[in-house]
């Protein structure tokens, strides 16, 4: 199947006479014969449900369609894009251990890894992403365990070279990990570049309708776990916690990953998304090939008439021929990226405070990637605290305007935004 059939009809699969879509399982819990029967579920040794903390049945048809989306072997939702990135790199590293990761990522996984994770004895070196191969190699450690990048940055809209960063990992015989939350498996498929584990926030396009917080992991079942058996004792050494189980041997390339980070990781945090989350979810998915495109091109044309305004200050979008990330963008997104857009307007953080104000149709909101033309001034909201140096060290300018095109016709948005601008 191809990939707009496949937001469609992959995951949940009905039977004879069953229901065309998807059951919402809104059970905490699932009923067994004999102990000896669930027993079987808690040693591992047989596939099936038990709570819904670890995993239920919605759910899983929802990660199995994004499995094939991504064209992995195994999925997980979880609760948050966070908790998608925490687990992600939490399944692998542990105390005393080391990780790499771009410096152009989501500010909220950015202070994950470099507050939160730190307290927690896991060491991050971040790079810029548009670092030499020297570069790169120079960031590895012997206790490097992950590599870790975004497809395309929130906000600085930043496209990874992910082949540079798989073929480094690779070198070092650990697993690139991609957030792909922006690209959507629509735009790009890391796995076909290498990245052997991929992440989304799927409260952004998957979603799609700012109905659902959520997050999913996807595993490429690529990576050889029992080849680098010294750097992974999580996956390659007998697990207590299940009576001696060793992942990577039970579960092999295709299933290690996701098991572990299900038995584990889920059982002790307990970030399952609801059901009823994930069911909607589903119904976001199905459209998401058709929304894409549309995005896109919104987000392509509103960034070429602000390129051609003389109010406006400068425009980032790797939809511009001129953008530094142009030729990166069109090699691992030939569909287009995202309908994301930042710019800044003549008259820095007063000018965009004004301009703000004025916009009908777009909404200040502090969220990105859906179908609501919404827009934010990190400067004056997510960003407040800082000062206007700290800002422009961070990359996001006291003028920064994150704009996100919705599926809105976009010349109700070029109105709205030339009225906006004709009173600042
Ligand atoms: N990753 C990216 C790229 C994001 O943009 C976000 C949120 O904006 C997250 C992860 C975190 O996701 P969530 O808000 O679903 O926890």
């Amino acid at each position: 199947m191809r990939t707009d059939t496949k937001c469609i009809q992959a995951g949940y699969v009905p039977k004879n006479g069953e229901s065309r879509l998807m059951p919402i399982v809104q059970s905490t819990t699932f009923k067994y014969d004999t102990s000896a029967d669930m027993g079987k579920l808690f040693d591992l040794e047989a596939s099936g449900y038990f709570y819904t903390r670890l995993q239920n049945p919605t759910n899983d048809y929802v990660a199995a369609k994004l499995a094939e989306l991504e064209g992995g072997t195994a999925g997980m939702l979880t609760s948050s894009g966070q908790a998608a990135n925490f687990f992600s790199v939490f399944n692998l590293a542990g105390c005393g251990d080391h990780v790499i990761s771009s410096s152009q990522i989501y500010g909220g996984t950015f202070n994950l890894f470099s507050v939160t994770m730190k307290k927690m004895g896991i060491d991050f070196t971040f790079v810029d992403p548009d670092c030499s191969e020297e570069e790169l190699e120079a960031a590895f450690k012997p206790n490097t365990k992950a590599v870790f990048g975004e497809t395309m940055a929130n906000p600085s809209l930043v496209v990874l070279d992910i082949e540079k960063f798989a073929k480094a990992a690779h070198a070092h015989g650990v697993p690139l990990i991609i957030d792909n939350t922006f690209a959507t498996p629509v735009n790009c498929r890391p796995i076909e570049w290498g990245c052997d584990i991929v992440t989304h926030s799927t409260t952004k396009y998957l979603d799609g309708h700012d109905a659902t917080v959520g997050g999913a992991i996807i595993d490429s079942g690529r990576f050889d776990w029992m080849a680098h058996a010294e750097k992974f004792p999580g996956l390659c050494t007998p697990d207590d916690s299940y009576h001696g189980i060793v992942y990577a041997e039970k579960f092999g390339k295709e299933g290690a990953f996701i098991t572990k980070a299900t038995a584990q990781l889920m059982r002790d945090f307990g970030s399952i998304q609801s059901p009823m989350n994930a069911y909607l979810l589903n119904l976001g998915i199905e459209s998401l090939a058709v929304r894409m495109p549309r995005h896109v091109e919104n987000g392509r044309k509103v960034a070429e008439y602000l390129s051609g305004h003389e109010k406006v200050a400068w425009v980032n979008s790797p939809e511009l021929p001129g953008n530094k990330y142009y030729d990166l963008a069109r090699k691992y997104m030939p569909d287009g990226t995202c309908g994301v857009v930042s710019f800044g307007i003549k008259g820095g953080r007063a000018a965009a405070e004004k301009f703000m104000a004025g916009l009908k149709v777009a909404i200040i909101a502090t969220h990105v990637a859906d179908a609501h033309t919404c827009v934010l001034h990190p400067a004056s909201s997510t960003h407040r605290q800082m000062t206007d140096e700290e800002l422009a060290a961070a990359g996001v300018g006291a003028d920064l305007i994150r704009y996100s095109c919705g599926l809105e016709d976009a010349r109700d948005l070029i109105e709205d935004i030339e009225q906006a601008l004709a009173n600042v």
